[in-house]
């Protein structure tokens, strides 16, 4: 969750269960609201930012029976699905089934992609787009070779602005323009910076929304014990996110499967984010409790977000 969402955040608290007298009791929601699926673990880029190519996690690819089952256990619930998570969701080829059998009889059901592009052919386009797609974000990190092809190693630049823009232009001319949500978004880094201006001119009139974001720092990447951010987290709110071997963790960071809730082979997704571990790392969160988390013990998110209308009054709060 973005900061400017908890802001505006309305909802119930969900009992954290442990941990009687919390610091803060932040509003979990009491169904997930986005569910992320590893479908895949593989991506076609080499970024040096991200730890994707450190994952040797088994099976490679989430069988089909297992991601059905997760959505056949959240239908009805309004669930926004992301098929992807540290990977390149399009690495996957059967993206397009999976959409159409996610927005099959659900009209509360909505579909999200977030993609380099690189594997996006006008072909896989116009398949997702008539399957239901809702949202398509575009990963692009700079506005020339020469800034983007160092951060994203793998991909050449050129092919990634010719099939975004390919893609957007169908979307445009063929009808999609208000039933599907597009965004291209950059992560703004001094390589880039001077080319924000020439960016924005390009792609705004292309797409719904384009998004430049500061760089963020995964957690376990040099931050020191002593720096522990003793806060609760809004991450995990309302998301929950799925590995291919079924194990559900606590964050989208988790990379290494330090902070598993679960694992929808021998639970549902309702048992698990309501189960005694998502409960507990919660109710640990709500304390400021960091550094009893081995995954959020190096995790510096949100640090300097203001919790204060979610205090409770209790100890030190
Ligand atoms: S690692 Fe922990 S503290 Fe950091 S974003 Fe994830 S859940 Fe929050």
């Amino acid at each position: 969750m973005r900061p400017a969402q908890a802001d505006n955040w309305q909802g119930a608290a969900l009992d954290a269960g442990a941990g009687a007298g919390p610091r803060w009791r932040l509003p979990y929601a009491a169904r997930p609201r986005y569910l992320q699926l590893e479908t895949v673990t593989k991506c076609n880029a080499k970024c040096p930012f991200c730890p994707q190519n450190e994952i040797v996690r088994d099976p490679a690819r989430m069988p089909d029976a297992m991601w059905k089952k997760i959505v056949d256990d959240t239908r009805g619930w309004g669930v926004t699905y992301r098929p992807f998570l540290t990977n390149e969701p399009f690495v996957d080829k059967r993206q397009p089934e999976i959409v159409r059998y996610i927005k099959q009889n659900d009209p509360t059901a909505r579909v999200e992609f977030n993609t380099n592009a690189e594997l996006l052919t006008e072909e896989l386009g116009r398949e997702l787009l008539d399957a239901g797609v809702d949202i398509m974000r575009f990963s692009i990190d700079g506005f020339s070779a020469a800034t983007y092809e160092p951060s994203r190693v793998g991909i050449p630049y050129a092919k990634v602005l010719e099939r975004t823009t390919r893609f957007l232009e169908i979307w445009d001319q063929e009808g999609w323009r208000d039933k599907v949500f597009t965004e291209v978004r950059m992560i703004e880094v001094p390589e880039n910076r001077h080319e924000i201006a020439d960016y924005r001119a390009y792609w705004a009139p292309r797409c719904t929304e384009v998004l430049v974001t500061q760089l963020y720092q995964w957690p376990w990447t040099g931050q020191k014990p002593e720096d522990v951010v003793k806060k609760p987290c809004l991450k995990v709110l309302d998301e929950m996110f799925f590995y291919t071997d079924g194990n559900a963790t606590l964050c989208c960071w988790d990379v290494h499967e330090k902070a598993v809730i679960g694992n929808v082979l021998e639970q549902s997704v309702q048992e698990i984010w309501q189960g005694h571990a998502a409960r507990c790392l919660r109710a640990l969160l709500d304390d400021g409790r960091r550094d009893l988390i081995h995954l959020c013990s190096r995790c510096n998110a949100y640090k300097d977000y203001d919790f204060g209308r979610f205090a409770t009054g209790g100890a030190g709060a």
